[in-house]
């Protein structure tokens, strides 16, 4: 399975609710960075309390970090499923991923991981859920799992788990300056009480101008009108986010934010020329640990190959 990472164009956080959470109304779009998730099972003639042992390895650019047990999302998708679905489990599944999403980066790439293994066992099982079906297990699973799973460009509502399909002209380039360390989204979100704490917060609301902007594929109305509420709280616990949007902005971006809790900073460019000198500028610049380029939108989990 291939399974992209996400960005957020647009991130609006509304009050604190009892619950715990907050509601959101976020426009994600799924770009060209992807982990591979290859899933193998086998029976074999020993009985373990009737549970699915399940061992995961992790390969790749980011795979340092990613948990090898059962905290892994890849493992409690794979759980889920075969709990949800009552089918026969089998005595054994390997997970194995190709991590080149950076972890804890504002990218979605746990979500993304859960995503591919909901597909992967769906498609091994021959389950034949229907895209509904799926959408309503990734939902339970994380808030940002159906929006991997769907891909494309979305209106996420709610926690982000509600989408909404975005009519979208062309094809985006992307700049993302990665960090060395990740930020934890419960903290990010703490963050962001903390410094709102005394303010009246109003619902989250949907920018219109970008979503004109992607209807039309306008790409300065879109750099223009990218805005994250969670972007003030990562510039908080990270100062040097802000050093690195202003070298994005000074080197020919059209628009730049913290992608979601961030600490992923991503560039919208005119092109791949503009992509290329942007990630050029980036990297000498010092300010940041690593550089990539992406383009999106791109189709969200797919089945790459099966046996
Ligand atoms: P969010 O979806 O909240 O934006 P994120 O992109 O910032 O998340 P992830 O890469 O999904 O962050 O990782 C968040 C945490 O989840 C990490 O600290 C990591 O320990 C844990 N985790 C569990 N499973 C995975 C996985 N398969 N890949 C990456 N991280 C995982």
């Amino acid at each position: 399975m291939r399974v992209p990472a996400k960005i957020n164009l647009h991130l609006s956080v509304g009050p604190l609710m009892e619950s715990g959470y907050h509601e959101i109304v976020t426009v994600f779009q799924a770009i060209s960075l992807f982990d591979e998730i290859t899933i193998r099972y086998w029976e074999e003639n020993i009985s373990l309390l009737n549970k699915t042992v399940i061992d995961i390895s992790a390969r790749g650019t980011f795979a340092n970090g990613v948990p090898l047990d059962d905290t892994n999302l890849a493992v409690k998708a794979a759980r889920f499923f075969f709990e949800r679905c009552k089918i026969e489990t089998p005595t054994k599944l390997s997970i194995d991923i190709k991590k080149e999403i950076p972890i804890a980066g504002g990218l979605a790439g746990g979500s993304a991981d859960a995503a591919g293994v909901l597909l992967g066992l769906d498609n091994l099982f021959s389950t034949g859920l229907n895209k509904a079906e799926l959408e309503e297990l990734a939902a339970e699973l994380g808030s940002d799992v159906p929006f991997s799973l769907s891909g494309g460009v979305a209106i996420g509502r709610s926690r982000g788990e509600e989408l909404t399909p975005v009519l979208v002209r062309g094809n985006y380039h992307w700049v993302l300056a990665i960090a060395h360390q990740g930020l934890s989204t419960p903290v990010v979100y703490s963050e962001c009480d903390r410094l709102r704490s005394g303010l009246v917060i109003s619902p989250p609301t949907l920018n219109q101008n970008l979503i004109s902007a992607l209807a039309s594929g306008d790409l300065y109305n879109l750099g223009n009108a990218l805005s994250n509420d969670l972007q003030a709280a990562a510039f908080s616990l990270k100062p040097a986010l802000k050093l690195i949007l202003e070298v994005g902005k000074d080197n020919g971006a059209l628009g730049g934010l913290v992608s979601g809790s961030g600490p992923t900073v991503a560039f919208l460019v005119l092109d791949e020329e503009s992509a290329i000198d942007l990630a050029v500028a980036l990297t000498a610049s010092g300010v940041v640990a690593g550089v990539t380029r992406a383009t999106g939108p791109v189709h969200g989990a797919q089945v790459i190959s099966s046996f």
